[in-house]
């Protein structure tokens, strides 16, 4: 062995990054942490432009969390642009708030037809409810279950067929049936207590978190390449954790992404940080991403999300593609997982989940408590 580590952290994401925080902190003990790819921060990586405007390299990345140990947490280390999400989409050529709202319905339909609805969904279900559009279809209303129909049709199926590359009849009738109206005028995306973005960037965050003598840093090195030369008393795995078992109960698959980041020479782009196209184009959403920091420019960037299955080296493991078959293969990996001494698998590759930050950051911070006893 050439090397002799007390900790090591595989990838430098957010589950990696927060185990290395807390390890280095807390238990002052060093920690060695490397990551194939070329910089720190995982899928939560931004930098900026050279017109002042921060982009995020893996798609549009907005904090939100109930839990106020988490927002402490990270304030520690950033200082935050209170953000507050909002989504549009362009549905029959028109700008309508996502979810589905009482703002919503009032932009896409006549004035009586809109009021109608709006009172029947008011009597049937009172204000601020998130009704599913399956309880809709239950009610013997025709309108409301017109106005289901018309939510399905037009705000969701499009967007998911292009989502996750399905014929409508390959969609599980459970996650139609979830797809809500929110009977409110609230244009939240997110309703979680704390919401913002990192004043200075993910990035920025991420090297404040990993600014610690005891933290070492090893970029484009593949855990694969050095583990026969390298000895620890304890692993933290943050990558796909098919690849740490050799894929030896199979494949585990994903969607993925291709972002295609643009510059256009206009102050603004479109009118909302997010819009979706459920109808029209090949991709499913455009961001645009001065909205997040308020920055000004005379131009504008953007990324265009072309939904794509996972290909090893082509792209990245994004969507889990989560059902009986695929979660039977996860649980013979998480069997072999819990066989291993002194080896945690964190993460949302560790995990095969689609984890937001929020969730990830509670991961890290549960596998920290077994280690500290
Ligand atoms: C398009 C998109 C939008 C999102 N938007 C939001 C949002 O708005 N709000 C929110 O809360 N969350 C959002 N998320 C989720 C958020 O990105 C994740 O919660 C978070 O990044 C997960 O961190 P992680 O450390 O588990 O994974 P990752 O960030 O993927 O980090 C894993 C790291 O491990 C490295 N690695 C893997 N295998 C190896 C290996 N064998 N050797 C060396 N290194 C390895 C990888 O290079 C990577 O850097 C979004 C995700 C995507 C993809």
């Amino acid at each position: 062995m050439d090397k002799k580590v007390k900790n090591l952290v595989v990838g430098c994401g957010l589950s990696g990054t927060v185990i290395a925080n807390k390890i280095a902190t807390e238990l002052k003990e060093p920690v060695l942490i490397i990551d194939s790819k070329e910089h720190i921060a995982g899928t939560c990586y931004d930098y900026k432009d050279s017109s002042g405007i921060t982009v995020h390299k893996y798609g549009p990345h907005i904090f939100r969390t109930n839990s106020k140990e988490v927002w402490d947490y990270l304030s520690q280390y950033t200082d935050w642009y209170p953000f507050m999400h909002n989504v549009l989409g362009i549905v029959d050529g028109i700008e309508i708030p996502i979810p589905f709202n009482l703002i919503s319905l009032h932009k896409v339909f006549p004035k009586p037809l809109a009021d109608k609805i709006e009172i029947k969904l008011l009597q049937e279900f009172g204000y601020n409810k998130k009704v599913p559009i399956l309880e809709l279809k239950k009610t013997n209303d025709e309108d409301l279950h017109y106005l289901a129909e018309y939510i399905y049709e037009k705000v969701f199926l499009g967007y998911t067929l292009k989502q996750w590359g399905l014929s409508p009849e390959e969609l599980d009738p459970s996650v139609t049936g979830s797809v809500p109206v929110y009977i409110s005028k609230d244009c939240r995306y997110f309703q979680e207590k704390y919401q913002g973005i990192p004043r200075n960037g993910y990035t920025k965050m991420f090297e404040r978190l990993l600014e610690n003598p005891l933290i070492e840093i090893k970029l484009k090195t593949r855990y694969e390449d050095i583990k026969d030369t390298i000895s620890y008393e304890r692993l933290f795995y943050t990558g796909a954790i098919e690849e740490f078992f050799n894929y030896k109960h199979g494949k585990l698959p994903y969607r993925s992404l291709d972002i295609k980041i643009e510059k256009f020479a206009c102050e603004k782009f479109q009118n909302a940080p997010v819009v979706n196209y459920p109808e029209n184009y090949d991709f499913t959403r455009i961001a645009e991403y001065k909205y997040f920091l308020s920055e000004h420019s005379n131009v504008s960037i953007v990324s265009f999300e072309y939904p794509e299955g996972f290909e090893e080296g082509k792209n990245e493991r994004i969507y889990p593609i989560l059902n009986q078959e695929t979660q039977k293969i996860y649980n013979l990996y998480q069997q072999e997982a819990q066989a291993l001494q002194n080896t945690y698998f964190l993460g949302r590759l560790g995990a095969y989940r689609y984890y937001d930050m929020n969730r990830t950051i509670l991961g890290a911070f549960e596998t920290f408590a077994k280690i500290k006893g």
